[in-house]
């Protein structure tokens, strides 16, 4: 007689797609590695494994190594390939603008520029209706800072502990895991406690987690700050939604100070959270100030900061200017992307697959004890590593050999976490649900050989 348990499950098929790449005449891995070390970066430190990809096509949810091998991307390219990659629509928009004029800085008008901007000005709430266009993350939440600081007069930024928001010199003061920060001066940035509802200290009490943002303000500042910078679904920190009801009783604290609020939804905007087109909107908040990136521009290198004509009157004093922000070729791309997530109900796609995928994984987390957590809203879903989950003791080593094995069989996914122990699942948001029943039977099929 054969015990259920002991019958081996079938190896899982990735479903069919009716893409075949060019052929690839490069230099191999090998060789692309070498010069990668030897002219980029000498570090292994990104790779997910000791044989990295070498990535050289991509067609919608797919990427393609240089053997034309195909592969599930569902880290898109860190929740920033929001309709796919080389979407046909996007690219025609980058090819007939490249076509007409590359580059174009705001000392003259343009019209892919302008007409963006009132695009995007369209998909915010309230008086969000100024935009300034960046060509990074970073530098969105860069400019996002100064805004508040010119604004108010103060210095005092909060910001919470379990935040990545950007490298530079004021973003990295932002950030608060210890991993991504250099010793240089970060000033004027406090960082409270983070409202996550698996780790933190008060569980899902965002209310209580607020009071620590009204102590900070209190003891740690002169009773007035800038203002207060968060994202609604940390992506780096590991795919943790703050907790209910966070949101708007640090708002009104801040408010009381004086400060500006800033939701930086550089991962979770765009559609990605399926419920809302924005992450901030899931706890009913309306900031002073939106950051974006990534999904913005489908891949191609652009941000933004909106923020009310009231408050961006500030940059007016002294002349404010970025050479390539609002690049011409971006902001037909970033245009594109709007039209493509309208014209093929991609919020409601992320909702939809979102939350079949999120259920799918909770019934892993039934059959494997190493899953402790899972967690996020639509496309943006992370499952968290455990070796005991009493004591919640991350399984760094296990998440990476998870992560190298789903590789081997054609599934990419991300990892993130303070301790490295969290996948992070952000898959272009054309995902459909035979691409969530692949990767999480190749998640269970691997995690079934441990
Ligand atoms: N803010 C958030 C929430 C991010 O996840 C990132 C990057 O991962 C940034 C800001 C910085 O963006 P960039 O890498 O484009 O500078």
């Amino acid at each position: 007689e054969t015990i259920a348990h002991e019958i081996e499950s079938p190896i899982p098929k990735m479903p069919p797609f009716d893409y075949a790449p060019p052929p690839y005449n490069g230099p191999s891995a090998a060789e692309i590695l070498q010069k990668r070390k030897q002219f980029l970066s000498p570090s292994m430190f990104y790779f997910y494994n000791n044989t990295p990809l070498n990535v050289v096509d991509g067609k919608m949810q797919y990427l393609y190594d240089d053997t034309g091998r195909r592969y599930l991307d569902a880290f898109g390219g860190i929740a920033t390939v929001c309709c796919g990659h080389c979407h046909p629509d996007v690219v025609k928009a980058i090819v007939n603008q490249t076509n007409r004029l590359q580059h174009c800085t705001i000392l003259y008008l343009n019209p892919a520029i302008a007409d963006f901007a009132e695009a995007l000005a369209s998909k915010l709430p309230g008086d969000l209706k100024v935009v300034f266009f960046t060509n990074s993350g970073t530098e969105a939440n860069e400019l996002a800072m100064m805004i508040a600081r010119l604004y108010t007069g103060c210095h005092d930024i909060i910001s919470l502990r379990n935040a990545y928001h950007g490298n530079a010199a004021g973003t990295m003061g932002a950030t608060a895991q210890s991993n991504w920060k250099f010793n240089i001066v970060q000033s004027g940035v406090h960082h409270a406690l983070n409202p996550d509802p698996y780790r933190g200290v008060f569980g899902s009490d965002g209310k209580m987690y607020a009071k620590d943002v009204e102590e900070l303000i209190t003891y740690g500042t002169s009773g007035h700050v800038a203002g207060f910078l968060s994202e609604s679904i940390q992506g780096v920190g590991g795919i943790i939604e703050l907790a209910p009801d966070y949101l708007p009783a640090v708002y009104s604290s801040i408010k009381k100070a004086g400060g500006l609020c800033i939701a930086d939804e550089v991962q979770c905007g765009f559609a990605r959270t399926g419920s809302h087109f924005w992450g901030f909107e899931s706890q009913g908040v309306v900031p002073d100030i939106v950051t974006m990136a990534k999904g913005i521009g489908n891949g191609i290198p652009l941000g933004a900061v909106v923020t009310t004509p009231e408050i961006a009157e500030v940059l007016t004093r002294r002349s404010y200017f970025n050479t390539f922000g609002g690049n011409p070729v971006c902001t037909a791309a970033g245009h594109a992307v709007l039209k493509v997530i309208e014209k093929e109900n991609l919020q409601e796609n992320a909702h939809v697959v979102g939350s079949y995928l999120k259920e799918r994984l909770n019934s892993l987390k039934d059959k494997h004890e190493i899953i402790g957590d899972v967690r996020g809203r639509g496309l943006m879903l992370g499952v968290e590593l455990v070796t005991d989950r009493q004591l919640k003791t991350p399984a760094k080593v296990e998440t990476l050999h998870v992560m190298d094995q789903m590789k081997e069989m054609g599934v990419l996914i991300g990892k993130g976490g303070f301790f490295g122990n969290v996948f992070r699942i952000t898959p272009p948001l054309c995902f459909t649900k035979e691409d969530a029943d692949f990767l999480v039977d190749v998640m269970d099929y691997t995690m079934s050989k441990m």
